[in-house]
């Protein structure tokens, strides 16, 4: 497991996303990344309020003294298809990294998308998540059903000039921009609908005004990130005329509606934060800790079969047996080490230790296949 681990963090492998971000040296388990206030010793007992009386259990939570606010942490998986390998890592690491704080854990489907929501996808994703001991706390959030947020934060970027209608086609912007492959998605928005949209063209989209002061944050896994929005995104589409609200606003939205403090997800998702940050500043929303973590990748980086990769109980994967194992080795996907002895045991009594054990210092960054069963 040792030669994994190095593997994983080997500095010749290329990065896992595209974003010019400083490359980490050598992936060490045991290299504190973090604060000593992630500790859960600092984090325990401060907080009288909490509970949850949505879900009729009495959950105690503690305070983030990073945040000054009580640790929320959240799970945000699209339907539109089963849980696969990835899904499972994001779901356990932000999972333990809520729990082990001593926080709450939300559960929130992000369904905006409608032509590429698959049905039953959602009710698959619930009694997996249950079948894994995985318990969120209240109810499930369903993004489809959270337009009047969206459209009430669009209307006040839009009442503050923070936003504005542009006409733009796609493939105007990708002519008009100076490198059209340049940006974090597609060609960089050269502000064609800056100062107004031009005569006689029809809106097309809302665009939110980006500048060009670097929005920097720490990564609790990649370290530390600063993007130029105006170079790597330029002002960035939030809601299109004839479709869904952008999964930028949304997300945005929902985390400071919900009061998440910490967002731990797939490290693809690393490009999207510092528009999700400007987003945020613009809407006067704190900013949650972020925790990008590591891909699983198929042996030697080839791309994982679907039958490899599926952790669904609709497609025939049988949690109550296998469960345990797959939590096993997300966790060590995670950097953590579990004692042998919990092999073959069911997936509660794993997250069980691994609750008063995981150890965010040691998730790698590095993406890597998802460890086989020893
Ligand atoms: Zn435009």
């Amino acid at each position: 497991m040792g030669t994994r681990l190095a593997g994983r963090g080997d500095p010749r492998r290329p990065p896992q996303a595209a974003l010019a971000l400083p490359l980490p040296g050598a992936e060490r388990r045991g290299t504190p990344r973090l604060t000593p206030s992630d500790g859960r010793r600092e984090l325990q007992g401060s907080c009288g309020a909490g509970g949850d009386p949505v879900a009729g259990r009495f959950r105690p939570c503690a305070m983030d003294p990073s945040t000054g606010r009580p640790v929320v942490g959240r799970f945000a998986p699209s339907p539109t298809g089963p849980l696969h390998l990835g899904s499972l890592v994001a779901a356990v690491g932000s999972y333990l990294l809520a729990r082990r704080a001593g926080g709450r854990w939300l559960l929130r489907i992000e369904d905006l998308d409608e032509p590429r929501v698959v049905p039953g996808t959602t009710d698959d994703f619930l009694r997996t998540l249950e079948a894994l001991g995985l318990d969120w706390d209240g109810e499930v959030v369903f993004q489809s059903r959270r337009l009047a947020a969206y459209e009430e934060a669009l209307d006040r970027l839009l009442a503050r000039a923070n936003a504005y209608p542009c006409g733009c086609t796609r493939a105007e912007v990708a002519r008009a921009a100076s490198a059209p492959e340049a940006g974090d998605e597609g060609p960089v928005y050269p502000g064609t609908c800056r100062d107004g949209l031009p005569p006689s063209r029809a809106v097309r989209a809302v665009r939110v005004r980006v500048d060009d002061e670097p929005v920097a944050f720490e990564d609790g896994v990649a370290g530390p990130v600063a993007r130029r929005l105006s170079t790597c995104a330029g002002d960035f589409v939030i809601k299109r005329a004839d479709g869904p609200f952008a999964y930028q606003l949304a997300v945005v939205v929902d985390d400071g509606a919900s009061g998440v403090t910490q967002v731990a997800r797939g490290a693809d998702l690393l490009a999207s934060t510092p528009r999700q940050i400007h987003l945020q500043r613009l809407l006067g929303l704190p900013m949650p800790r972020y925790f990008h973590l590591p891909l699983v990748t198929g042996p030697a980086g080839t791309k994982l079969s679907k039958r490899e990769n599926t952790v669904s109980l609709a497609a025939g994967r049988n949690l109550a047996c296998d469960g345990g194992d797959l939590v096993l080795g997300a966790l060590r996907f995670l950097g953590q080490t579990p004692p042998t002895e919990l092999q073959g045991a069911p997936a509660p009594a794993v997250l069980a230790w691994a609750r008063e054990s995981f150890e965010p210092a040691w998730i790698p960054r590095g993406a890597g296949p998802f460890p086989s069963t020893p």
